[in-house]
C-alpha cells in the first residue's frame, strides 16, 4: 500500500515540532509549548505511524524517552532502561489498557488488582545503592543513558546516603527510581526571585526541579528545596526480593528510609481506580504542596509485570491517567481594575478563555501594580496561567519568547486616579487605595461582602444583582437592603415577581444572623470572621463593642493592636453610627445569642478539622471547639492535639496518622462537649 503524501508530510512535520519542543523542555528546561498541546501532537504522530508503520523512523519521538544527556555531565548507563508511560485521557482508555493486559497475561491481572499512585510532576532520577550505600544518582536522560548528578542529588536531605536496616535487608546492588520534585510554595518563591533578577520564569515545578538538578554547582542545587519520592526499582538479573507486588515495594522503600508519595492505594477493580482518580483530581490535588499531572495505575503483581513487559518506550503493565492541565498558556487581553471594599485598587487580567485545572478561566487577579511591574506583564502578552483544584487562578508570568521583539506591547500605565470615582489614589506599600468612603466602586464590593456566605449569607443576592440594585439607585448602602420592597424590585429588568419575593424574604431572614456575622459583614478593616467571632463573644453586644476603648478591645485574647485600633476608629465615625442606627431600626441581631457554655473540654488543645462532618458545617464545628477553649488551625503538625475527621478526608488524615495524633469523628467531638 502506498503511503499518502499528506501523511508522510504531516508525520515529518510532527516529528520536527515534537523534537524541537522536547529539546526546549528537557535540555533547556524552558518549554515553549503547553504539555497538553505536546501530548495531542504526540498522539497524532502515534496514530499516523500506527496506520503507516513504514513512516516510523528510528529517531521518531514515539520511539524515544526524554532527551540525550547533556555533554557537561558524565554519562551513566542505567542497569535497566528508565522508560516513560503511556497516557490515558479517559476511563475508556484505561479500560482498553486493562483489556490488552488481560489478553496477554490472562485474568490473573484482574485478580491481583492494581496499585494506584500519584503521578508526581517532577524529574525522574535513579539512585544506585551498593551494599546499602548511595554510590550514584542520575537523571533519566534518553532512558538508556542519563547524566551523573550524584553531587547534586546528595544535597537533597531526604535521600538517604545509606539505606536503613541491615545489609541483609536489601539487595547488594539496586537502583531506586523516583521523582525529584519542587514544592509549590518554593516554586512560587523561586519564580518571584527569577522575575526580580530579570530571568525567565520556570513554566512548572517539573522544569524547575529538572533545572535545579542539572546545576553545575552543587551549592546552587542545595539552595533549592528539592524533595524526592521513590516508586520503582531495578536490579541486575533475576534476584529474590523482599517484595512481590508494587504495593509491597512501596512499603519496603519506606522501611529503607526512602520517602514515598502519600495517597497510594491498592485497588481491586478498575471502578476503584476510576473513583480514586476522581477523588485525587477533585479533592486531594488542591491540598498538595507539589504538582501532580495525573495518577499512575500499575498491575500490582511484579511477576505479572515481568510477564507483560514493555512495548518500546512504555511498559504494558502501567499507564498514566492524565488530569486536566493545571498550567496553561493564554493571551492577556487587557489589564483592568476594580476597587475593593477597603478602597484597594485591584488590577486583574482579562484573559482569552482557557481550560485550566478543569475549568474555563477568563479572569485572574493580579493583586497589585507592583506585581504587574515585577512580572513585566503587558496587554497582548502570551502568559502562563496556573490553577490547581480550588485555588484562585494565577498568572505566573509572560512567555517572553512569544513577545514580538520589534513591537513589544507598551508597559501598562499605573492609575493615578480611582477608576470608579476619580479621586486621586494613595500609595501604601505595594498597594494603591481610593480613600473616598462614598466611592461607587467601594460601595459595590462592600455590599457584596456583607451579603456573602461567610457574612450575612443572603441567598440570591448575587454580585450582578447588587450591581443592578445600585445602578437603579434602589440601594446605596447595606442598611438600604432592609428597606427594599418587592414592588420596587419587580420594576427592575430580569426580576420576576417570584424572585423579588424570595430575595426580600432572604434579606429579612438574614436579620437573624448572629452578631459575629453582622460584625464581619460590616467590613471593618482587618476584622475577619475569626476576629468578629471573638469580639462578639467577648463583648456580647454591638453597643459595648462600639463603646469600647482601643485598650478594651485589645484586651480580648487573640486580638492585636492593629485590629483594636481599627475597630475603635470605625465606631468613632458619625456616618457609621448613623448606619448602625438604621440597622437597629430594621431589627438586626445586635446581641450574640448566649450559647449554653460548653465548658472547657478543649482548653489548651490545638484542633484541626478535615473532610465533611455529618451534621456540623465547618464554621459550626470551629465555633463549638473555640467555645470550649480550643484553638482551630488549618494544617496538621506536631503541635496538633486532635484531628476531627469527616467523610473524604485527605492528606491531613495521613499526616496525623504519621505523627501519631489522636483522630476523632463528629460523634466523639459532640460527646466530649457533653452534647
Ligand atoms: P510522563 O511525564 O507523561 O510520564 C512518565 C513519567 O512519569 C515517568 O518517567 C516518571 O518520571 C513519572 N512518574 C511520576 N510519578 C510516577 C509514579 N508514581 N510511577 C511511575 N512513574 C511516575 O512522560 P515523560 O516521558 O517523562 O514526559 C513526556 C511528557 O512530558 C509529555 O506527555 C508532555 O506532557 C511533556 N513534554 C512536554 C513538552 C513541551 O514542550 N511542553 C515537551 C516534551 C515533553
Amino acid at each position: 500500500m502506498s503511503v499518502p503524501k499528506a501523511a508522510a508530510g504531516r508525520s515529518a512535520e510532527l516529528r520536527r515540532a515534537l523534537d524541537q519542543a522536547s529539546y526546549e523542555y528537557y535540555v533547556l528546561d524552558r518549554p515553549a509549548m503547553a504539555d497538553r498541546e505536546y501530548d495531542m501532537l504526540f498522539r497524532e504522530l502515534q496514530e499516523i505511524e500506527r496506520e503507516h508503520p513504514e513512516l516510523r523512523t528510528p529517531d521518531s519521538p514515539t520511539m524515544r524517552v526524554g532527551a540525550e544527556p547533556a555533554t557537561t555531565f558524565a554519562k551513566h548507563t542505567h542497569l535497566v532502561p528508565m522508560i516513560s508511560l503511556a497516557n490515558a485521557f479517559s476511563n475508556d482508555e484505561i479500560a482498553e489498557w486493562e483489556t490488552r493486559a488481560v489478553k496477554i497475561a490472562g485474568p490473573a491481572v484482574q485478580k491481583n488488582g492494581y496499585s494506584a499512585e500519584l503521578k508526581i510532576d517532577g524529574a525522574a532520577v535513579s539512585l544506585t545503592y551498593r551494599d546499602g550505600v548511595l554510590v550514584m544518582g542520575a537523571t533519566r536522560g534518553n532512558g538508556a543513558v542519563g547524566e551523573d548528578v550524584t553531587a547534586n542529588l546528595r544535597t537533597i536531605r531526604e535521600i538517604p546516603l545509606r539505606l536503613r536496616g541491615d545489609a541483609t535487608d536489601h539487595p547488594p546492588l539496586i537502583e531506586i527510581r523516583g521523582e525529584v520534585y519542587f514544592p509549590f510554595d518554593a516554586f512560587e518563591k523561586l519564580n518571584e526571585e527569577r522575575t526580580k533578577a530579570g530571568e525567565p520564569v520556570f513554566a512548572n515545578p517539573r522544569n524547575s526541579a529538572a533545572g535545579s538538578l542539572r546545576q553545575q554547582d552543587p551549592a546552587a542545587t542545595a539552595a533549592r528545596p528539592l524533595r524526592f519520592f521513590g516508586y520503582a526499582y531495578a536490579v541486575p538479573g533475576a534476584k529474590s526480593l523482599p517484595f512481590e507486588t508494587q504495593s509491597e515495594l512501596l512499603k519496603t522503600l519506606s522501611s529503607w528510609g526512602i520517602p514515598t508519595a502519600p495517597h497510594h492505594k491498592h485497588c481491586r477493580t478498575l471502578a476503584e481506580v476510576n473513583a480514586y482518580a476522581h477523588s485525587i483530581e477533585s479533592k486531594v490535588r488542591a491540598e498538595l504542596n507539589f504538582g501532580i499531572d495525573g495518577i499512575v495505575v500499575k498491575v500490582d503483581s511484579l511477576a505479572l509485570q515481568a510477564e507483560l513487559g514493555d512495548a518500546g518506550r512504555e511498559p504494558r503493565w502501567a499507564i498514566a491517567r492524565k488530569f486536566a492541565a493545571d498550567i496553561a498558556e493564554t493571551k492577556l487581553i487587557a489589564i483592568e481594575v476594580n476597587v475593593g471594599r477597603t478602597g484597594k485598587i485591584n488590577p486583574y487580567a482579562v484573559l482569552e478563555p482557557v481550560e485550566v485545572g478543569g475549568t474555563t478561566v477568563s479572569r485572574a487577579t493580579l493583586h497589585n501594580y507592583e506585581l504587574v511591574k515585577q512580572k513585566d506583564l503587558r496587554e497582548g502578552d502570551i502568559v502562563l496561567l496556573k490553577r490547581a483544584g480550588d485555588v484562585i487562578p494565577q498568572v505566573i508570568g509572560p512567555v517572553p519568547e512569544k513577545r514580538d521583539p520589534k513591537h513589544p506591547p507598551p508597559v501598562p500605565k499605573i492609575p493615578t486616579n480611582c477608576p470608579a470615582c476619580g479621586t486621586k489614589v494613595r500609595a501604601s506599600e505595594k498597594d494603591l487605595f481610593c480613600d473616598n468612603d462614598y466611592c461607587e466602586g467601594r460601595r459595590l464590593e462592600a455590599i457584596v461582602h456583607f451579603a456573602s456566605r461567610g457574612a450575612m449569607d443572603i441567598d440570591g443576592l448575587s454580585y450582578a444583582r447588587i450591581e443592578q440594585l445600585l445602578e437603579a439607585g434602589l440601594i446605596h448602602d447595606v442598611a438600604d437592603l432592609y428597606e427594599l420592597d418587592e414592588a420596587r424590585i419587580t420594576s427592575l429588568e430580569r426580576f420576576a415577581e417570584k424572585s423579588a419575593q424570595s430575595l426580600v424574604e432572604a434579606i429579612a431572614d438574614s436579620k437573624k444572623q448572629p452578631l459575629s456575622r453582622l460584625l464581619f459583614g460590616l467590613g471593618i478593616r482587618h476584622v475577619g470572621s475569626e476576629a468578629a467571632a471573638l469580639l462578639a463573644r467577648n463583648f456580647g453586644t454591638l453597643d459595648s463593642i462600639a463603646k469600647a476603648s482601643a485598650d478594651d478591645v485589645e484586651a480580648v485574647h487573640g486580638i492585636g493592636p492593629t485590629i483594636a485600633s481599627s475597630v475603635h476608629e470605625y465606631f468613632r465615625d458619625a456616618r457609621v453610627l448613623k448606619l448602625i442606627e438604621r440597622l437597629r431600626a430594621s431589627h438586626l441581631t445586635f446581641i450574640e445569642p448566649t450559647r449554653a457554655s460548653s465548658g472547657d473540654a478543649f482548653k489548651g488543645l490545638t484542633v484541626v478539622i478535615t473532610g465533611t462532618l455529618p451534621t456540623l458545617s465547618r464554621p459550626e464545628a470551629k465555633a463549638v471547639i473555640q467555645d470550649a477553649g480550643g484553638r482551630v488551625t488549618d494544617s496538621v503538625s506536631k503541635a496538633t492535639s486532635l484531628l476531627v475527621v469527616g467523610a473524604d478526608a485527605g492528606s491531613k488524615l495521613d499526616k496525623a496518622k504519621e505523627l501519631g495524633i489522636t483522630v476523632i469523628d463528629e460523634a466523639e467531638l459532640l460527646r466530649r462537649l457533653g452534647k
